[in-house]
Formats: C-alpha cells, sequence, structure tokens
C-alpha cells in the first residue's frame, strides 16, 4: 500500500481486524447480510501521514448518512461559537460567503446566517442536504473535489471568503485532489478553516476515532507537507476539545497571514514528541490491549454480582469500542440513543436493539457505560435524577471512571 498523499509506502502500526461500518444500523433482515471490512492503520516514512490501510469507497459510506448533528446539545453550542470567532477573527461581513463542505443538516450554517453572512452548504447524502434545504440553509448534494470546485467557480463564479470543514479533512481518500479543489474556490484573501480529531489522541488510547470513515489521522507537520502540495499555508492552529481532541487550522494563500508561533510551537512539540516516527504509534497496541483487559474484568465482575448495565448512546466511536472489545448481550442489557434515526434498529456488528433514553428510567440499570465518553460530563448533567436515584456512570476511555 502506498500513500495517499506522497506514494511513499506505508507501514502497518496498529490493527482492530475486520470491523463493521460503525454508522450502518441495522434491520433486522439485514444482519445477516452485513458487511466487514479491514480497518488497519499505518504510517508514512516520507510525510508522517497517518492513514489506513484498506479504505472503503466513500459512496458506501456517506450516500445515506444517519447522523444528523443537530442531535448534540454541546454540539451546537460548539457550532455557535465557532460562527462568532471565525466571523470576528476573519473580519466577516454581509458581503462574505461561507462555503462549509460536508455541512450536514446546516447545523453550523445556520449561526453564520444569523449573522447576516451568505451561506451555501455542500454534502453528500442527499437525505441529510434535503434537510438542510427545507431548513432555508442552500446546499448542494455532492462530494467535494477538484473537478466539483472548478465547476463551482467556473460555471457559477463562487469562491468563499471562508470555507469551512468539520470533520471532513478526514474522510476524504483523494485527499490531494480535495486540498486543490480549496485552493480554486478560496479567495485570493480568504481562508479555510478545517476542525478533525487530532491524531495525539491514538496516543492517549482514543483509538475509537478509528473507523472506515476516518481515512486520515492527522498531525501538524503532516497537514504542513499536504497542503504545501496545493500551494496552500496553515498560518493558525488551536487544539480544541471537540471529539475528545481535535485540531482547528487556518489556511490560506501562501504569504497573506503572518505564520502564528502556535503552529511554530505545534510543530517543535509534535517532532519532540516523536510524531515523525512509526516507534511512537507502535506503543498503542499496549495500551489499547490493557483498557480492553480492564474493561472487560470490570464488566465481568458486575455482571458476576448481578448488576444491569446498558450503554448510553451508539455513536460511530462507540461502535468501535464495543466490536473490538467483544462487548455486545454478554454484559450489556441494552442501548439507548437519543437519535431517533437509530431507534429502533440493530447497532453495527453487536446487534443490539437500539431504544430511547426514556427506557433507563423505566428499567434502572445500575450502571450506565457511557460510549460518547467526549462528551460524558453533558450526558451526566442531563441523567441527573438517574444518578441521584443512585445509578452510575462508567466512563471508558481515556482511563476507565466510575462516577
Ligand atoms: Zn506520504
Amino acid at each position: 500500500m502506498e500513500c495517499r498523499a506522497c506514494h511513499a509506502p506505508i507501514i502497518k502500526f496498529f490493527s482492530l481486524g475486520q470491523m463493521p461500518l460503525v454508522n450502518l444500523f441495522l434491520n433486522k433482515e439485514e444482519i445477516i447480510n452485513e458487511k466487514r471490512f479491514d480497518l488497519s492503520v499505518g504510517f508514512c516514512h516520507r510525510c508522517y501521514l497517518v492513514q489506513l490501510i484498506n479504505a472503503v469507497a466513500p459512496e458506501k459510506l456517506f450516500s445515506d448518512y444517519i447522523y444528523f448533528s443537530s442531535t448534540s446539545k454541546f454540539f451546537l453550542e460548539h457550532c455557535k461559537e465557532t460562527a462568532e470567532q471565525l466571523t470576528k477573527k476573519l473580519k466577516l461581513n454581509s458581503k462574505s460567503l461561507v462555503l462549509e463542505i460536508a455541512s450536514n443538516d446546516g447545523a453550523q450554517l445556520q449561526f453564520f446566517k444569523n449573522l447576516g453572512i451568505e451561506v451555501l452548504g455542500i454534502d453528500p447524502a442527499k437525505n441529510i442536504a434535503e434537510v438542510a434545504n427545507k431548513k432555508g440553509i442552500p446546499t448542494i448534494s455532492e462530494f467535494f473535489n477538484y473537478k466539483f470546485a472548478k465547476r463551482l467557480k467556473e460555471d457559477k463564479n463562487i469562491q468563499a471568503d471562508l470555507i469551512f470543514g468539520a470533520n471532513v479533512l478526514a474522510h476524504v481518500p483523494e485527499i490531494v485532489d480535495f486540498v486543490k479543489g480549496i485552493k480554486i474556490i478560496l479567495k485570493p484573501n480568504g481562508t479555510a478553516v478545517f476542525e478533525f480529531p487530532y491524531l495525539k489522541g491514538l496516543l492517549e488510547k482514543k483509538f475509537d476515532t478509528i473507523y472506515h470513515e476516518h481515512v486520515f489521522y492527522y498531525s501538524l507537520i503532516a497537514l504542513k507537507n499536504l497542503f504545501k502540495k496545493a500551494n496552500l499555508e496553515i498560518y493558525d492552529v488551536e487544539i480544541t476539545p471537540m471529539q475528545g481532541g481535535s485540531l482547528k487550522i487556518f489556511v490560506s494563500h501562501p504569504n497573506n497571514f503572518r505564520i502564528s508561533a502556535n503552529v511554530k510551537n505545534l510543530i517543535n512539540k509534535e517532532i519532540q514528541d516523536g510524531f515523525d516516527k512509526i516507534e511512537t504509534f507502535k506503543k498503542m497496541n499496549e495500551d489499547v490491549l490493557n483498557l480492553k483487559n480492564e474493561l472487560t474484568l470490570l464488566l465481568k465482575k458486575l455482571k458476576s454480582e448481578g448488576k444491569k448495565i446498558a450503554a448510553y448512546s451508539a455513536p460511530a466511536k462507540g461502535n468501535i469500542l464495543l466490536n473490538y472489545f467483544n462487548i455486545n448481550e454478554n454484559y450489556l442489557d441494552f442501548i439507548v440513543d437519543k437519535s431517533e434515526a437509530k431507534q429502533g434498529l440493530c447497532t453495527p456488528g453487536t446487534h443490539l436493539l437500539v431504544h430511547p433514553p426514556k427506557k433507563i428510567n423505566q428499567d434502572k440499570p445500575d450502571y450506565l457505560l457511557i460510549l460518547c465518553w467526549n462528551i460524558a460530563d453533558e450526558i451526566i448533567k442531563q441523567l441527573e435524577d438517574y444518578h441521584n436515584a443512585g445509578g452510575k456512570f462508567i466512563i471508558p476511555i481515556p482511563d476507565i471512571k466510575i462516577v
């Protein structure tokens, strides 16, 4: 296998084996035909890009996507703050155009629109683009690539002051083609902002960000090389709490902005921490195995004491944890998720029927395993009554905690 950015060979350092597509929830009849695909991660010695060894075709993953971003309150607050921050930092006004790639149901763009800024969304999932358009967020249902960007610019004369993409940079296998598309539709003084899970998480036992949708696990040193291929420059970077630890990068045409100290400092830190060496990443094998042993031992012990355990929410990452740790009806009495689109369907690989959260009040489990551990605080606050009545929470990642 060769690097998707620079074509040097990539070397495998971690594998989850054969895994189901973790956003593909199933009817009972579909279970028998469920497919599994290899899920292994490798490292490129030449450009430092960490990536999947085998990718699944995006058409299989995103054409009828079930995830609606507007379901999390924490996420919506983050979107609002992002719109306010970027409008101020980039001095956007009523003449500006904000273009979002993988805009989902318009959760982010609505906050720019509320600030009086023109918006345009692009999202490959037809069902979700429809929802966005109905909400008044103009959205084109397409995969973003160089060809599409060229069409936008040449046929419709569209160039953006801000191109925004949250959790898209990690999803696109043809990544060099993608960044060349960004180059075309970015106005001469425009900025492209991307936010995505930071590679560092893999070294902090957050292995459950590895799933088929995430082709890339980015460090800043790898991104610098990547954007250079399209003659673009990263001029600022922030570390954010999204997804349990994300990077937000600011990209422009070269020499437009002063390169901030944040960029230089983080690059130095990554080199110091060995992000340019495969040995650094090999260490995650032992850490993840230890976590698996510790969590399954705990669940086994609780079961032997007759405790009732349920899982709270079924995000992609949660399904990776359940499948890789082999946690299914052997330990879990049931699973709940707020998303109505998931309720009544079975979880990928583990085939647990997804119930609405009200089942927690009805069945009163002793423990709730929080699979969306990155927003555990929010969940615990929401389930205050359950907690006050003696219910306990298990937070599995990065270190197992019972509260
Ligand atoms: Zn490479």
